[in-house]
């Protein structure tokens, strides 16, 4: 096995220079190199559901074409297949291409939260759940690098919004971090080891992301046990001494050498400690080692069928009234809307793919049906005469047997760089389904978008809605699949569908304002908070149809330890078709001091069935599946109480459960002179002996005593309570008491 960590020797035999140099990029897309000790250049570029290798020029926005790759379906859909065996065949092709393409590190996947359906970078993340997202993205990580390209895990971390995103605080307490926004990037690091975690752009908590030492060393090293190189996002380092400090070993892109003499005067200053630059360089150079020298080739036709097959399974059949679809082979068809011919694939930034090639619904349409006819429906840019050209639609609609509708956003609409300010659909297509469906006999309307977008104004004209969000480039072959029951639909929406944009959760926190946003919301995101205050959704997340039926039942949960337990339930495909079906468990409990999500996502399994068979599905709940993370202890604490295990159709839906009862975690409150009377009442050891003293040696409780006062008084922190009632403890008591506390004692 080639040596790739760098021995006291060489790292000795560097000049402080050199070595500050190995710490930023070249370029926009590759390190340097050391030649004379053996330290090579690689190329780092985007990710991450294709590979966006630059043919030359240094541009990032998509504005300049790449080498061809196969653009696969994105975060969004592949979120939608709940599979990640999906995300793990992505992975794997996007790291034969990175390979082939000269390619060290494929920038991605993205596992930030989807906060608001506002964000414009939705499309390029997974879910509105953390262990969703954390699972997809662990699968494409691990697979990705098995093909020996690192990955990078980004953006670390609350970088939830594009509006303001170099600068904005993201505002968040602990609690929620902890439980949402961390543990997608706590999965992926201690599960798939990626090469890379990408620091984000924004503040958290009113420190930028790339000098945030909590964040990039003590949580992210020291509790997740990182070994890899954590790099900028591209421009995110605002202080670069202060960020090698933090943590941050590899800015990017390079800064023509000003950040690397930084590092080197503010060494010679005493400003840096020099040790944080070796280990710096070490984990660089052990980068660039294990991964320099790629190469290979890629099968184009290959990849493009896979592209194919897996889009196939992430579109989620939302709606689909009297069996409206499938289609068959002798349907007469109208597809109507620009988007069947011009497919909207992906979204527009640094994700952007040069696709090898692309295939177009309405032709894939005419390869399973004779009798297609085809109008353009509305423009994309707002040209021509959209009356004339609804009128053509309902038209050609009114002489077939189904219409099929392909509306959606266009790339203008939605992109990384910026936010939506609406949900809605752009209006001149909401008036064309409206048009469509009052012509014909059956609508189906088939959605591409990257963000959520509102159903509300149409959807109860229409016979069936197959959202396809951004499928990639064989995208519109695989909604031909979908469309004429090729491919059985198995999607399930990994985002709540919302009535209106006015119901989610963080309506009123979002994007902020004055350089803050905040986190108001706390754990209630997306389905967490529609389900806790019964907010009805248009569709809940989890929800998606399949052309064959299923049945659940005989659950059974075991206990497997003091905090564990195994699911057990089967699940039979009660119809005449061979379909997949997800699995959803998920646990409700109200155990412990915070205020706890009415259900939670816990574990999930998708599995196949040939019509009539049946399969037990086991699952298996871990301590983390019934914790909430204490902020006082600073820990994962499993509260003592009910929980009920829930097999949801989706979030709102449950279709069996049990309760369990778990002994949980003994957690013994700190208390000082800062805590109520009534925590201190309530402290096993503390209490008691706080009661003698009150009581002068009596041990009765304060009620027994008739000591009213005590119960109004309990929610005065202690020290301010002694004085109030004017009760003088004696220096030393005072300070034996606050010790048998935990705390340490008062001053003297
Ligand atoms: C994006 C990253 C991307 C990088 C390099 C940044 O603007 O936020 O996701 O990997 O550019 O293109």
């Amino acid at each position: 096995m080639a040596r790739t960590d760098l021995d006291a020797l060489t790292l000795n035999a560097l000049t402080l220079e050199q070595r500050a140099s190995l710490l930023s990029g070249r370029d926009f897309w590759t390190t340097k190199a050391l030649e004379e000790a053996g330290i090579p250049s690689i190329t780092l570029c985007d990710g991450p559901h294709g590979v966006r290798r630059e043919a030359g020029g240094t541009d990032h926005l998509g504005l300049n074409e790449s080498i061809p790759a196969t653009c696969f379906p994105p975060a969004v859909a592949v979120g939608s297949s709940w599979d990640p065996e999906v995300a793990a065949r992505i992975g794997a092709a996007v790291g034969r291409e990175g390979r082939a393409l000269g390619v060290a590190v494929v920038l991605g996947p993205g596992v930030n939260i989807k906060r608001s359906p506002l964000c414009g970078r939705n499309f390029e993340y997974y879910s509105e759940d953390p262990l969703l997202s954390g699972v997809l993205a662990a699968a494409h990580v691990a697979a990705l690098q098995a093909e020996g390209p690192g990955a990078s895990v980004k953006h670390f971390a609350a970088n939830n919004q594009e509006t303001e995103r170099m600068r904005v605080s993201a505002d968040v307490d602990e609690r929620t971090l902890r439980e949402i926004y961390f543990p997608a990037f706590e999965r992926v690091v201690t599960q798939a080891r990626p090469a890379t975690v990408m620091c984000s752009y924004n503040r958290v908590n009113g420190v930028h992301a790339s000098q945030n030492r909590w964040l990039l060393t003590d949580v992210l090293r020291r509790e997740w046990g990182f070994t890899g190189v954590v790099v900028s996002d591209w421009g995110a380092v605002q202080d670069r001494v202060a960020a090698l400090a933090a943590g941050l070993d590899l800015e990017m892109p390079g800064t023509g050498g000003a950040s690397d003499r930084r590092i080197v005067d503010a060494v010679r200053a005493g400003e840096l400690d020099e040790a944080a630059v070796n280990a710096s360089v070490r984990r660089v150079v052990a980068l660039t080692r294990r991964h320099s020298g790629v190469s290979g080739a890629f099968d184009a036709d290959a990849h493009h069928a896979l592209a194919r097959e897996l889009a196939a399974e992430c579109a989620v059949l939302l709606k689909n009234d009297d069996g409206t679809l499938p289609l068959s082979a002798e349907t007469r068809i109208a597809v109507i809307g620009e988007f069947a011919a011009t497919p909207r694939f992906q979204g527009g930034g640094s994700s952007h793919i040069n696709a090898t090639r692309v295939d177009a619904a309405l032709d894939a349409i005419g390869a399973h049906a004779s009798d297609v006819a085809y109008a353009q429906g509305f423009t994309l840019d707002g040209s021509g005469d959209a009356r004339e050209l609804r009128e053509a639609a309902a038209e050609i609609a009114a002489s077939a047997d189904v219409a099929v509708v392909f509306a959606g956003l266009g790339e203008r609409e939605e992109s990384e760089g910026f936010d939506r300010e609406t949900i809605d659909l752009p209006a001149v297509q909401v008036e064309l389904i409206r048009a469509v469906a009052a012509a014909a006999r059956r609508t189906v309307v088939v959605l591409s978008n990257g963000g959520v977008v509102s159903l509300e104004g149409w959807h109860d004209d229409v016979d069936a809605v197959l959202e396809g969000w951004l499928l990639g480039q064989a995208g519109g072959s695989a909604v031909a699949d979908l469309l004429f029951g090729v491919v059985n639909p198995s999607g399930r929406l990994a985002e709540s569908i919302p009535v209106r944009l006015q119901d989610t959760p963080s309506y009123l926190n979002f994007p902020g304002e004055a350089g803050h946003v905040r986190y108001g919301e706390g754990v209630m995101v997306g389905y967490r908070y529609y389900e806790t205050v019964e907010l009805p959704v248009r569709y809940p997340f989890g929800h998606g149809l399949s052309y064959t039926t299923f049945a659940t039942d005989g659950l059974t949960v075991t206990r497997t330890g003091d905090d564990r337990a195994t699911v057990t339930v089967r699940v039979t495909n009660t119809g005449d078709r061979a379909g997949k079906h997800v699995v959803q468990v998920y646990v409700s409990t109200t155990a412990g001091p915070v205020r706890r999500p009415a259900r939670e996502l816990r574990a999930f399994a998708k599995v196949s069935l040939a019509p009539g068979e049946s399969r037990l599905v086991t699952l298996h709940l871990d301590r983390r599946a019934f914790a909430y993370y204490d902020v006082r202890p600073g820990r994962w604490v499993v509260a003592p109480g009910d929980y009920t295990i829930q097999i949801g159709e989706n979030a709102s839906s449950v279709v069996a459960e049990t309760t369990i009862s778990l002994g949980g975690d003994t957690v013994v409150p700190v208390v000082s002179l800062d805590s109520t009377l009534g925590e201190w009442l309530s402290h096993p050891i503390a209490g008691p002996a706080l009661l003698r003293v009150l009581t002068g040696g009596q041990s009765a409780r304060p009620e027994e005593n008739g000591e009213n006062g005590l119960r109004m008084a309990s929610s005065m922190p202690m020290g301010r309570f002694l004085s109030f009632a004017g009760i003088d403890i004696p220096h030393a008591t005072l300070r034996e008491l606050v010790a048998l506390g935990g705390s340490d004692g008062p001053a003297t």
